[in-house]
């Protein structure tokens, strides 16, 4: 039997493709229209979380790395590539199963849980079950 491993650049091609499929899914959501990015009254550049395609200044918090503000506030240039949420979702568990088991009372450890429990509940409310 021919056991068959994806390698790093299958990875990354894979998940290059994810990224474009939430891109696409967005513009199709949202009723873009294409002609927009031509013009320069849309653009593409990504986040930690996806991508955004605003080109106007950003009013969310530069401090916020993780791009809270953009999943909670329903914004409409926000694309939420869950190639992209998912590894964010892991990492900041691990965090907190860590600081968890240092000290569960700790400030560091309330506060990462609770961005944790951010995270949880926009990927809820933001992917669709067949993108997950
Ligand atoms: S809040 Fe909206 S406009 Fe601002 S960076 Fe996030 S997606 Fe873009």
């Amino acid at each position: 039997m021919i056991e068959a491993k994806p390698s790093p650049n299958m990875l990354t091609f894979a998940s290059i493709a994810d990224d474009l499929v939430a891109f696409r899914r967005y513009l199709d959501d949202e009723g873009v229209d294409w002609l927009m990015f031509g013009k320069g009254e849309l653009a593409y550049r990504e986040t930690v979380l996806g991508g955004c395609v605003s080109v106007e200044p950003c009013k969310s918090t530069p401090l916020d790395w993780m791009h809270l503000d953009c999943l909670e506030s329903n914004c409409r240039n926000l694309v939420v590539a869950p190639s992209k949420l998912q590894p964010v979702i892991k990492a900041q568990q691990v965090m907190v199963g860590k600081l968890h088991a240092v000290d569960e009372t700790s400030v560091e450890y309330r506060i990462e849980a609770q961005v944790l429990q951010r995270l949880l509940d926009a990927r809820e409310k933001l992917i669709k079950p067949e993108a997950a």
